[in-house]
């Protein structure tokens, strides 16, 4: 397949793999900040090919595990109002709140349904005229422009039985929360290609500058994670910190402007709690002006709500690169996919669940 399986290539693998040998002279740390780049690594072992010295971590990347605990119990508590037709992407409705999941209030009677669009809860929103439709906006700055786009239409059309709880996170505030946390450990970073394929990478450049690190923009293929692997070391060793474009398939620096646009006609940049870290400064986007209106919170009364995150789930930590999943004493005993203690443990791009599905059990164990 196209662009998947020459990516895949195991030779070409290796000799990559060999590349970063030859320019690697000293240990390095470097953190991915993509679910789907941590579940490459760990299903096809990108890291049992890289010389000793080179450590990966694993940084924010999943938009699902950062989801505040208190915003899942906002999207329940609002999923179980009578009227209420809920409409989210599968991977959330697992997720732990501090009590409950959606699944439970899916279990227990309210109308909650899996979509796979935005545009498909908007269709339900037509259709449905005596129900209140609200779709659970989840996600990085790649899945943003279509929900922005299901609310601007939303508006044109006069559907007002449409609403988005919104939960969506931006990348490069958070890679500088890291980058100024007095445990960083990462001397350089994989930034996610499909962000970048929004945004592109400018954002970057002053990050880059300013703490003195190579951030190089990546792909999810096995031979992209390597390759940014080595372009990275490659700067580390020459004492470069720049941005540099691994993903040139996908991403241009200046990133999709019409995307960019409709962003910015709707949303506004606004603080944002993140799950296990806190709030972080400018780091999510909330409906703005006349698209205030269709803000669930604000429309179901629960905008004021707070919730402590549960302190058994050290997921913080793990979305920081602190720790690994499998140094959490709760890994695969207490907290499995099927009994969740957090969200990193179900979504489909958590850390915790590649290591569980790819890495729980030694080779060859049943
Ligand atoms: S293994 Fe479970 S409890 Fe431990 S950090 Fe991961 S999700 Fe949280």
């Amino acid at each position: 397949m196209r662009y998947i399986d020459e990516y895949r290539d195991g030779a070409a693998a290796q000799q990559v793999a060999r590349g970063i040998e030859r320019v690697t002279s000293r240990p390095w740390t470097i953190m991915e900040v993509c679910g789907g780049q941590t579940h490459a690594i760990v299903k096809f072992g990108v890291d049992a090919l890289l010389p000793m010295g080179i450590t990966l971590l694993h940084g924010p990347g999943c938009p699902v595990c950062v989801t505040a605990t208190e915003l899942i119990d906002k999207a329940v508590e609002i999923a179980s109002l009578p009227r209420v037709l809920f409409c989210s992407f599968g991977d959330m409705l697992r997720v732990p709140g501090s009590a409950r999941d959606l699944l439970w209030a899916k279990a227990n009677g309210a109308d909650v349904r899996v979509v796979y669009s935005p545009l498909d809860a908007l269709r339900l929103a037509r259709a449905n005229p005596s129900r209140e439709v609200v779709f659970f906006a989840v996600g990085f700055e790649t899945t943003a422009p279509a929900n922005a786009m299901a609310v601007y239409r939303a508006r044109r059309e006069g559907i007002e039985n449409f609403s988005l709880l919104v939960s969506h996170v931006l990348v490069p505030p958070a890679m500088e929360a890291i980058l100024a946390s007095p445990d960083r450990r990462a001397d350089g970073f994989l930034a996610a290609g499909h962000v970048c394929t929004i945004i592109g990478y400018r954002e970057y450049e002053p990050i880059a500058m300013a703490y003195r690190v190579p951030i190089v923009v990546t792909g999810f293929e096995p031979l992209d994670i390597l390759q940014g692997i080595h372009l990275c070391v490659r700067q580390l060793e020459e004492g470069r910190a720049q941005v540099e474009n691994q993903y040139t398939r996908s991403v241009r620096r200046e990133g999709n402007r019409a995307a960019q646009g409709l962003l910015q006609e709707v949303f506004e940049v606004v603080p944002r709690k993140w799950r296990g870290i806190g709030e972080i400064a400018r780091s999510g986007l909330g409906l703005k002006g006349p698209y205030r209106k269709f803000d669930a919170e604000e429309r179901f009364g629960v905008a004021a709500r707070r919730r402590e995150e549960p302190t058994e789930c050290i997921a913080g930590l793990v979305l920081q690169g602190i720790r690994k999943p499998k140094e959490c004493p709760a890994f695969g005993e207490r907290c499995t996919p099927e009994h969740p203690l957090g969200a990193t443990m179900v979504s489909s791009e958590g850390a915790c669940a590649a290591y569980y599905r790819y890495r729980a059990f030694p080779a060859g164990a049943p």
